[in-house]
């Protein structure tokens, strides 16, 4: 009898203690999910440094901090069960790492899908003769926009595991397109990344 007077006595006591706590927010979004829909830019993980890597082909390694040792050849790789080809390189990064522009270019396409690329955007080259794809994003740069010139080096977003990415393994699914006169932003040729990255030539 005691022990149910106990019981109820510690339920109405905790439970006016609880109603007496000031008002507290319950699980809204977190600091950096409002960061990124406010476009702020999540902090760089310590210890990378901010300035890309330049390779011998003239392009930018995409992720900031990431030597040309680090990355390994995926581009015939198959996706999906098999008969789809990768047809693109990942370069493995923490979550937040700087990504950044492999050439200058026109953002053609910021798209952003729940499927395969998740957050992604399209940069063409001047001369429209190539397509740099950048997927898999955590966000986009702030202030990116469509139809903006940007340089070598310039912040596309930051490496995340959006579209069909695992959560566990961020990293940029980064493809180049050889694109004829009337080919569409998501249309072209696929050429490997990893030689031009890299700077040597992809295992055959
Ligand atoms: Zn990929």
């Amino acid at each position: 009898m005691t022990g149910v007077r106990n019981s109820l006595f510690l339920l109405l006591f905790c439970g006016s203690a609880l109603a007496a706590q000031p008002w507290k927010p319950d699980d809204g979004p977190s600091e950096a999910e409002i960061d990124a829909a406010l476009g702020r830019s999540p902090p760089t993980p310590s210890g990378m440094p901010s300035t890309p890597s330049i390779t011998p082909s003239g392009l930018a390694i995409p992720v900031v901090g990431i030597p040309m040792a680090r990355l390994t050849d995926t581009f015939s790789a198959s996706r999906g069960g098999g008969a789809r080809r990768h047809n693109a390189i990942d370069i493995m990064a923490p979550r937040g790492t700087p990504v950044v522009a492999a050439a200058d270019g026109v953002v053609e396409r910021l798209h952003a899908s729940r499927g395969l690329g998740g957050i992604t955007a399209y940069v063409r080259s001047v001369d429209g003769a190539w397509t740099y794809y950048y997927a898999h994003l955590d966000g986009y740069a702030p202030g990116l926009q469509q139809g903006q010139r940007i340089r070598r080096g310039d912040p596309i977003g930051f490496v995340g595991s959006t579209g069909n990415a695992s959560a566990t393994a961020p990293h940029l699914h980064f493809a180049i397109s050889r694109m004829g006169p009337a080919d569409r932003w998501w249309q072209g040729t696929p050429v490997n990344p990893y030689p031009l990255l890299a700077g040597r030539m992809a295992s055959r």
